[in-house]
């Protein structure tokens, strides 16, 4: 059977399949005809969109012998100007350019007073820039579990907090919005920051309003493998006069004159982003709408195309409007069986990924040890520093949700075949493992 009678036969069972039982086709895995032969392409983004308006904008600054954002008018700087139309499209009333997502990180941590005695709630599943600038801070990490949306629980926040927590970090993880509107009445009222760490979501929304604008301080990364790059980059975005002038100070020396406050110093770090990848990503967030559309599209027919499949447990999305689809994930009754339909998702030509791109920071051997920069180090000398304990047994459920689900990656530019292939071979392999 060639792939068009495959999925003529398919349409055709899913419409009697209440009274037929559908003759199950042989999976490649043992010995039949896979659904593709040259394998789905895998997750790529920005870089694909490159053309000559990242090239006019890189010429630009070669002309115009001003690769230093401040040695450029604000208006024609092109940082600033991506900085700009950042604010505008993130709809907050400031964003600041920076070198990296970690560099956010660390900024947004000096913005919000994060220091000794501090802590700051995070999920145990994240990237290490999120546990490393807490640490940088001399602030103390905990973890909360994150649920189905692999994203931090919101019910598994409170019990958590203390008198020293200054800051919930709510990390939008693969494309998916956290569920932030219990995060944000948390906040509100125990008295406490919400940060939001986009950098894995870049466009994506929730309920509307775009990720990364409604807790105090948002950050992007710019990184290769974020939604829009030029190879590195971050962005710091808040809505507070306040926060941002103290995230301009910390990102530049403390050294920036022009603020109305009293804060004149700060001893900050240099994070400032250069002309070069200002201009880039000036030219990329302009396709910005452009890339996560096409990805969103690509996702959506896989959705649909999967949707009546019986007994389909998928990632729990807070809000399905939102997320950019970058991976279409199934929930299993076991790794055991994620393992055969990922063994056998890789013989028809579509392999499928554990969630990825984040790490379960509490079972890395050093965060258990506590390593720090020196053993003096602020974070684990208090009391409860001490005390605190890491490790997987401090998150049983996010090692527990992260083993059981398995998804095929999206890419804003697979074709429409792409994407039917992608369905073929979920609606093939599935079945196989999951009894209805
Ligand atoms: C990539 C990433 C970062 C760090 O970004 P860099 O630009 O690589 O420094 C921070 N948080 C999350 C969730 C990320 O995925």
């Amino acid at each position: 059977m060639n792939r068009r009678e495959f999925l003529a036969a398919t349409a055709a069972a899913a419409t009697v399949a209440e009274t037929v039982a559908e003759a199950a086709p042989q999976l490649a895995v043992d010995g039949g005809v896979p659904v593709r032969s040259k394998p789905l392409a895998g997750p790529n983004w920005g870089p694909q969109y490159y053309d000559e308006k990242e090239q006019v904008q890189l010429t630009e600054v070669l002309q115009g012998h001003n690769p230093f954002r401040f040695s450029n008018p604000l208006e024609r700087s092109k940082v600033g100007i991506f900085e700009r139309e950042t604010a505008a499209r993130m709809k907050t009333e400031y964003a600041l350019g920076v070198t990296s997502g970690t560099a956010a990180l660390h900024v947004a941590m000096a913005a919000l007073e994060v220091g000794p005695g501090d802590e700051v709630i995070l999920p145990a599943w994240t990237w290490y820039s999120c546990y490393n600038t807490v640490i940088q801070a001399g602030a103390l990490p905990v973890f909360a579990e994150i649920d189905e949306s692999f994203n931090i629980d919101p019910k598994d926040i409170e019990h958590r907090i203390t008198p020293q927590t200054k800051v919930i970090m709510a990390v939008h993880l693969q494309g998916n919005p956290a569920d932030l509107d219990p995060i944000l009445e948390i906040g509100r009222r125990r008295g406490i920051k919400v940060l939001e760490d986009a950098s894995q979501s870049v466009g994506a929304s929730y309920k509307g309003k775009p990720l990364g604008s409604m807790g105090d301080m948002g950050i992007f990364s710019l990184q290769q493998s974020k939604t829009i790059t030029a190879g590195e980059g971050g962005v710091v975005i808040t809505s507070d006069a306040y926060l941002y002038e103290r995230a301009c100070r910390f990102h530049d020396v403390a050294a920036r004159p022009g603020f109305p406050s009293k804060l004149r110093f700060m001893p900050g770090l240099n994070y400032r982003m250069n002309e070069f990848t200002g201009g880039v990503l000036l030219a990329q967030l302009r396709k910005l709408d452009t890339i996560i559309g096409d990805v969103r599209r690509n996702a959506q027919r896989v959705y649909r195309g999967v949707g009546d499949l019986p007994g389909t447990r998928l990632r729990h999305r807070p809000d399905p409007a939102g997320e950019l689809g970058t991976g279409i994930f199934l929930g299993f009754q076991s790794t055991e069986e994620r393992e055969r339909y990922a063994r056998a998702m890789k013989a028809e030509g579509v392999p499928v990924a554990s969630p990825g791109g984040s790490v379960i920071l509490p079972a890395v051997p050093e965060i258990e040890q506590k390593v720090t920069v020196t053993p003096r180090w602020p974070s684990f000398t208090s009391e409860r520093g001490k005390a605190i304990r890491y490790g997987r047994e401090c998150c049983p459920r996010t090692i527990e949700i992260l083993g059981r689900f398995a998804g095929v990656m999206m890419n804003p530019k697979y074709t429409e075949r792409d994407t039917e292939d992608a369905v073929a071979a979920i609606r093939k392999v599935y079945p196989s493992i999951v009894k209805a």
